[in-house]
């Protein structure tokens, strides 16, 4: 009994181990087929074919915009432009002082120091001479013509920079804004005084301000006084260049006067 039955004990175990083995294969591959069936059904079949190709996009949308920047348009914004006059360049030498510095090459200086800024701060500029051709109906966002002023001592008073608008133009406000930025900016930025009590006809009536785009609001800085104030306008030129470039930008960027 013990001999045949141990045969028969073996044998059940591995009759019950093959049934479990059974069920289990049965569970697993209904498991499988379950499974499949779900990848197959969600989510393409349960929706309409443009709305997965939707989703498809806004997720590669979404993954793009994530991951890395978007590339560069193939049209860019055209940059605001600016206009800077080089006082009497290609022209005549302006003041002179006893030992020949020339307010002509003072004006060059200072115009290509606002040059190199404005083109850093994303403007296009272009630096004209006094009588220009290009200044004929010339259209930017501001046109400023740099000067400077007689190298003659005259008393302790003539220091400071003097700025004026066009009495002419049909942007008044916006060229009037020009000046005020200009103001606020230069003197804050050189330290210079505004030396309003001088400002000639000359600088009223500038002949740009008949030549250019009525649209286009100018302005004329005289940088400072060739005399007492030649050591910034010579050793600190790049200075000098901050405060007219400060002033244009308070103006293009419409910023707060009168508040850092
Ligand atoms: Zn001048």
């Amino acid at each position: 009994m013990n001999k045949k039955r141990e045969p028969e004990t073996n044998v059940g175990i591995a009759q019950g181990f093959r049934d479990v083995v059974r069920h289990l294969s049965v569970v697993l591959m209904a498991g499988v087929a379950i499974a499949t069936a779900f990848t197959l059904w969600t989510p393409a079949s349960v929706l309409p074919r443009s709305a997965t190709g939707a989703i498809a996009r806004a997720m590669a949308t979404r993954v793009g915009r994530n991951t890395t920047p978007l590339p560069p348009t193939a049209t860019p914004i055209p940059r605001e432009r600016i206009g800077i006059v080089s006082g009497h360049s290609e022209n005549d030498s302006g003041a002179v002082c006893p030992d020949g510095l020339t307010e002509v090459e003072i004006n060059q200086n200072v115009s290509e120091l606002v040059q190199a800024q404005l083109e850093q701060a994303g403007f296009d500029t272009d630096i004209l001479s006094e009588f220009d051709d290009r200044l004929e109906g010339y259209r930017a966002s501001a046109l400023v013509s740099i000067h400077a002023d007689s190298c003659d001592y005259i008393n302790e008073e003539a220091t400071g920079f003097k700025v004026s608008g066009s009495l002419e133009t049909r942007v008044p406000a916006e060229s009037d804004r020009l000046s005020s930025c200009l103001i606020d900016r230069y003197s804050r930025v050189t330290g210079l005084k505004f030396h309003a009590g001088s400002i000639t006809y000359d600088m009223q009536y500038y002949h740009a301000y008949r030549e250019i785009a009525p649209q286009t609001p100018a302005a004329i800085i005289e940088v400072g006084f060739m005399n007492l104030d030649r050591d910034i306008l010579v050793n600190h030129a790049d200075v000098v260049a901050e405060g007219v470039v400060k002033g244009i930008l308070c103006y293009v960027r419409n910023e707060d006067l009168g508040i850092e």
